[in-house]
């Protein structure tokens, strides 16, 4: 048991639309998405934000973080990607368990940084998440 959120996501106690995962890492669509397809990769091992992570698992999650924006390039049509992480509550941050944000850019979308976030259809994220998941994406509980 844990109190943490993303700690649930990463054991499967708490729901996630997961894509891609590996030994050190796992990538889930995020609930209220910037853009079409905007997904988290976080570490498997707990670390709040950027100044408390092991080197080890930063450079995983950035490594990750670069596998899934080139699928979302393949797979959702994504014409870019903004990789945001936000480190302390002054940053925008609300989740302590370190993530990168993954965000595909569009052309001409609307979004405009930082955004508010507003929470998303589940069914059209979980159509976008079937489209990003590869063979190691685990389940989609
Ligand atoms: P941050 O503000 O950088 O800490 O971002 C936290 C992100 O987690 C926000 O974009 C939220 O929409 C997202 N989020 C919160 N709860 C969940 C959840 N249960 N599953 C997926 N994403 C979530
Ligand atoms: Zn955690």
């Amino acid at each position: 048991m844990t109190d943490c959120l993303f700690c649930g996501i990463v054991e499967g106690s708490v729901p996630s639309q997961t894509v891609a995962s590996d030994e050190r890492t796992v990538a889930f669509m995020d609930i209220n998405p910037a853009t079409p397809g905007h997904a988290l990769v976080v570490p498997r091992a707990h670390s709040a934000d950027l100044l408390d992570i092991d080197a080890g698992d930063l450079a995983a999650t950035s490594v990750a973080s670069q596998r899934l924006a080139r699928r979302m390039k393949e797979e959702l049509g994504a014409d870019g990607v903004n990789l945001i992480n936000a480190c302390g509550e002054v940053a925008f941050q609300t989740v302590f368990h370190f993530h990168i944000h993954v965000v595909p850019r569009y052309r001409g979308d609307p979004l405009k940084l930082p955004w508010v976030p507003t929470e998303g259809d589940p069914d059209e994220i979980a159509a976008t998440a079937a489209k990003l998941r590869d063979a190691g994406g685990g389940d989609d509980g």
